[in-house]
């Protein structure tokens, strides 16, 4: 597996950083939501909490009229205290709450329902008994025919109570003119949680003068919900907020979804560094195949130089071709033209010696003068038949006449056998230098031919010499790595190196790029024929050497021949 960049592992951080901070900001209008929902849904259940303590409230109050109706439709006392503990036990029965049900006449408790309770009130003066503030209610109750309440006020069985209060008008003597319901609060309020449902939630209930009514935690939390409870006589509020807190509240909704944002906000992340390290491996890739095209395009380029140069060396073969052509042809012309001239000259020369012959005989005569003349004419002629016999014989060479026998042959030996031909050649102004190597060095030719080559440029070098100097001819082994420049025959390998070098005129580039050229002569006609150097180069190339030539103009000319070196001579034709 590749490594991941730096670049993408910090970007793939920054992604989880911004996602996190998108996160938490949902988070936090979530739970601003989620709060708000709860508020809500615990200011409903406070609505039906506060509806169901007036409704029950109500209930339980009226009753009292039912108990007043209840007395009125009795014809006699007897009939009151047979039948009031039943009544009173059905009006108790269904209606939680209930404390006690009295009856009383001008003040006297003498009925009490559950009469268990009834001992410390029975036939007590209720005036008496409650104070002043409930003597005047009762007072005010026996004047209206509508029920009174009153309340909530600590009850003599303990807790908070209200006291609903309604005249009785009956006609039987001695019966009761007031009825009290009393509602014990606790139960009540504890009632109206149940019905409405109400379990996890702090209540607090508050009367109208601020006071708390409940029986449980008196103490409001700070953020809690109000709703307004209706009461007979006036408005009571009850307040409410969850039991463990609104954070615990809005927890239960809220943990799943951060669960589900920490989830997303994950799988997002790793979408995204998925993408990016894709992306980081496809730039990778891209990298990579770039680096692939250069290498192909490099190697393109190359093979395209190498292509350049083939064809370079094909086109010097080529030319090369188109020049060994045409030398061949001039030779073959040349060589036809000289064999045919070369059979006249001999015609020539034989007519010329015979006359010449006579012509000397008829010296002794008087007209001996005349004959003398005509020896003398034909001296001249017999020599340029000589010269044009010479040139013949060049070109023949030139053009490959002549029989070759190529034999593997010594070129030290044959340098030193040459060397007295060389010096008769070159004058008593030209001094004759011969360096061979110790060990015969053998090459496959034909020995007139290599004397040739010798004579050829040591006549040349006579030539650039005309006031005399030093031809010295070295003979040397040598090895050579390459292909020698414009030379496609020669092979790279062991050579004999046949340095010829002069002190003379030197050539001019133009004339040292011309050399080799048949018939390029800068020398007067009779003099040069232009076909020694172009002969030298015949023979080497038919013996698989090749020829550099270097020259100074003033300083001197230097040939090297390279032949390849025959290294395993037979024994017998080194002769
Ligand atoms: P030729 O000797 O008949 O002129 P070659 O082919 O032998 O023909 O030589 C061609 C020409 O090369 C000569 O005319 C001469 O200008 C020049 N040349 C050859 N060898 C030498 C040399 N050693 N020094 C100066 N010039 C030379
Ligand atoms: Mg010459």
């Amino acid at each position: 597996m590749r490594r991941l960049p730096r670049s993408t592992l910090l970007a793939g951080a920054l992604l989880f950083g911004a996602f996190s901070i998108a996160a938490w900001t949902i988070d936090r209008a979530l739970e601003k939501r989620i709060l708000a929902q709860a508020r809500s849904e615990v200011a409903l259940q406070l609505g039906l909490y506060a509806s169901t303590i007036s409704v029950m409230l109500d209930r339980r109050l009226e009753r009292v009229s039912a108990v007043a109706a209840f007395v009125e439709s009795m014809t006699s006392i007897d009939d009151i205290d047979r039948r009031f503990p039943m009544f009173a036990e059905r009006m108790m029965h269904g209606g939680a709450g209930i404390r006690s049900i009295e009856l009383q006449r001008s003040g006297i408790i003498d009925w009490v329902y559950p009469a268990m309770r009834a001992p410390e009130v029975l036939h007590g003066d209720a005036r008496r008994i409650f104070g002043p503030a409930v003597a005047e209610q009762i007072a005010a109750t026996l004047k209206t025919d509508r029920t009174t309440v009153a309340g909530p006020i600590p009850n003599w069985l303990g807790g908070l109570g209200i006291v609903a209060r309604r005249a009785i008008r009956s006609r039987v003597a001695g019966a009761p003119d007031l009825v009290s319901v009393v509602v014990h609060l606790d139960s009540l309020l504890l009632a109206a949680s149940t019905d409405a449902r109400i379990e996890n939630l702090t209540l607090v209930v508050l009367d109208r003068a601020g006071r708390v009514v409940s029986p449980l935690d008196g103490t409001p939390p700070a953020d809690a919900i109000r709703a307004e409870v209706e009461v007979p006589d006036g408005k009571w509020e009850v307040m409410g907020a969850p039991r463990d807190g609104w954070a615990a509240a809005v927890a239960t909704s809220l943990v799943p979804l951060r669960v589900a944002i920490a989830m997303i906000v994950l799988l997002m992340s790793a979408v995204a560094f998925g993408v990016l390290s894709g992306r980081s491996r496809l730039e990778a890739a891209v990298h990579d195949r770039t680096r692939e095209l250069n290498t192909a395009n490099r190697e393109l380029q190359s093979e395209i130089e190498e292509r350049a140069k083939a064809e370079e060396r094909l086109r010097a073969q080529e030319e090369q071709l188109l020049q060994s052509q045409k030398v061949a042809t001039i030779g073959a012309m040349a060589g036809s033209v000289a064999h045919d001239f070369n059979n006249f000259l001999t015609a020539i020369i034989g007519f010329g010696s015979e006359a010449h012959e006579r012509a000397s005989e008829l010296e002794v005569s008087p007209s001996s003068e005349g004959a003398r003349q005509i020896r003398a004419d034909l001296d001249e002629v017999l020599r340029a038949a000589e010269y044009a016999s010479a040139l013949t014989q060049q070109l023949l060479a030139f053009s490959r006449r002549g029989v070759v026998q190529t034999t593997p042959c010594d070129v030290g030996r044959i340098t030193t056998e040459a060397a007295p031909l060389l010096r008769r050649l070159l004058g008593p102004l030209v001094q004759l230098e011969t360096r061979v190597t110790e060990q015969p060095v053998f090459v496959y030719a034909d020995r007139e031919q290599l004397v040739q080559v010798l004579l050829n440029l040591a006549v040349n070098a006579r030539d650039a010499m005309p006031d005399g100097g030093r031809l010295s001819i070295a003979i040397e082994e040598c090895v050579t790595n390459e292909r020698p420049a414009g030379d496609t025959e020669a092979a790279p390998g062991p050579y004999v190196r046949i340095v010829v070098s002069d002190t003379g005129s030197g050539m001019t580039p133009e004339v040292l790029s011309r050399v080799f050229e048949p018939f390029f002569t800068t020398k007067s006609v009779g003099k040069g024929t232009g076909l020694g150097l172009a002969t030298v180069v015949g023979i080497v190339r038919r013996a698989h050497g090749f020829i550099e030539v270097a020259s100074e103009l003033g300083q001197g000319t230097e040939f090297r021949v390279h032949l390849p070196l025959f290294s395993t001579p037979i024994a017998s034709a080194t002769s």
